[in-house]
């Protein structure tokens, strides 16, 4: 990135992207998601200029739990000018369900040129050890070489990663949980006519109108945290992290009395 350069997410999302892109003085381009938060691949395509350097896709983005259909990913690959790089950071991509999810490695396999971010903060639940991994064609991260600094990830950490990485019994009890737990989630909220948008990730976001708020403390004040969803510009949502069967049902029993 370099000034005045161009970087392209979608709206809202995790921060982070356009955090890297203000570091740079880079400039951010963003995409509002179509109804019901779905991607809309042909949107992106309309706002690459010849500024663009970058295209960020969270799938299953946060913090709407929404997911880019591989056809979508491989439609705005091929349609994109060779040197716009697409990164897909799929922090959360074990809990994503969806048959036409893609966490993007086969279309590197493929050799378009993708990155796709990965994280111990999720499902392995190593957020504290500060590892993750990209996967990208080789001449991508030959790029990223000359710029990574020597200092590598901590032996200790590096051990962690890679004792989680084929943890496979782990992955599959939490992902399943976790799809439990969702499940859980909408059919409670389903009871109690509160709009959610159906998620790929660990997370639902929950419409709560204009209450939102004043349900969110309320909720404090007994112990239940969620996060306020205002921080993405979502005044009258939250999102509520799917937690184990019996958190999830303190957690409807709560709403049923507060909303
Ligand atoms: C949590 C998260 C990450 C990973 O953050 P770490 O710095 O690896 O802990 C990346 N992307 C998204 C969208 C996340 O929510």
């Amino acid at each position: 990135m370099e000034e005045g350069d161009e970087i392209i997410v979608p709206e809202p999302t995790f921060s982070e992207y356009a955090f890297g892109a203000h570091l740079m003085n880079g400039a951010v381009v963003k995409v509002p998601f179509d109804e019901k938060y779905s991607y809309n691949a042909d949107n992106l395509l309309a706002a690459v200029t010849s500024k663009t350097k970058l295209i960020y896709l969270c799938s299953p983005n946060n913090p709407t739990g929404t997911y880019l259909p591989e056809a979508d990913l491989r439609r705005l690959l091929e349609r994109l000018p060779a040197r716009v790089l697409v990164v897909i950071d799929t922090a959360y991509r074990h809990y994503a369900t969806a048959s036409d999810y893609s966490d993007g490695v086969e279309l590197i396999r493929e050799g378009y040129p993708l990155l796709a971010l990965n994280t111990f903060s999720k499902i392995y639940g190593l957020a504290g050890i500060r590892v993750g991994f990209g996967i990208a064609p080789e001449s991508v991260i030959r790029t990223l070489l000359k710029v990574k600094e020597p200092f590598n990830v901590n032996a200790l950490a590096q051990a962690g990663a890679q004792a989680a990485l084929t943890d496979y019994e782990h992955i599959e009890a939490s992902r399943a949980m976790n799809e439990a737990g969702r499940e859980q989630l909408y059919s409670g909220l389903r009871k109690l006519a509160i709009p959610f948008t159906e998620s790929m990730a660990n997370y639902v976001l929950v419409e709560l109108g204009e209450e939102a708020d004043r349900i969110y403390n309320q909720l404090l004040q007994r112990g239940i945290i969620i996060r306020s969803a205002k921080g993405w510009g979502l005044h009258q949502h939250v999102r509520i992290s799917v937690g184990t069967e019996k958190e999830n049902h303190i957690l409807l029993e709560a709403l049923a009395e507060l909303v």
